[in-house]
């Protein structure tokens, strides 16, 4: 379960304070898919990345499973980033010198985990995205659609218990986000907590829950299972 509490943040630079959060709750519970919605610049992206823990709030508090993430330790942090949470972004952030195989076996090295159970895994993370036959690829011979298939096999390979993906179908065709989405939907049903942020209602309707922000607070949550 993942719970924040008065969520807060605030870029400040010489000359302006921007307040990209302002006051945010949310339980998010295991095995539910949530969908952030909300116009340019309301805080979609500086609450993904929070929940990420890419960046640290202002002020108020976030459990990870139990956990105060401000009593981490950046090791602990980083620990979860790569083993417990799978990034999938809009412009897919392939490592264009790396092969597909090499690009979804990025985390494995991270996390130090042994050739032949990454061979499996990696393996097995393609198969489950349709990208075997395209393993000796480099990124610029694929299109959008095996790009971003790519990245969420990388997402899923350390199976992480959350996948956070920011505007996933924003830079594909309807067709190739469709597929993202079925793809979303099918890890969702397996048991993977996800929360997306999206521009597109049809790609909401994957959700279980919609929340809407609005400069930075939630202004309604839909329901619809
Ligand atoms: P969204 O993803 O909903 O479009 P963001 O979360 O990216 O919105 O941004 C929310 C607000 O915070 C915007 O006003 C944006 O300009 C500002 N912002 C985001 N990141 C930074 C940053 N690193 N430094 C300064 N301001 C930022
Ligand atoms: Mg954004």
């Amino acid at each position: 379960m993942i719970k924040i509490t008065n969520l807060h943040k605030i870029f400040s630079t010489e000359e302006v304070e921007t307040t990209a959060l302002n006051g945010i709750d949310m339980d998010i519970k295991d095995g539910e898919f949530v969908a952030i919605m909300g116009p340019s610049g309301c805080g979609k992206s500086t609450l993904l990345n929070i929940l990420g823990l890419l960046d640290n709030p202002s002020e108020g508090s976030y459990e990870f499973y139990g956990t105060e993430v401000a009593k981490m330790s950046e090791r602990q942090r980083a620990q979860i980033r790569k083993g417990n949470i799978g990034f999938v972004f809009q412009s897919f952030n392939l490592i264009d010198e790396l092969t597909v195989y090499e690009n979804v076996e990025l985390p494995l090295l991270y996390l130090k985990t042994p050739p032949s159970e990454r061979k499996e895994k990696v393996e097995a993370a393609l198969t489950r995205m349709n990208m075997m036959h395209r393993r000796n690829h480099f990124p610029q011979q694929l299109s959008g659609g095996q790009q971003q298939r790519t990245a969420i096999a990388r997402a899923v390979v350390a199976n992480p218990k959350t996948i956070l993906a920011d505007e996933p179908t924003g830079n594909l065709d309807s067709k190739n986000g469709e597929e993202v989405m079925n793809l979303l939907r099918q890890l969702n049903d397996a048991g993977t907590t996800i929360l997306m942020v999206t521009h597109s209602p049809y790609d909401a309707g994957f959700a279980h829950r919609i929340v809407n922000l609005f400069d930075g607070k939630i202004v309604t949550e839909n329901i619809h299972i």
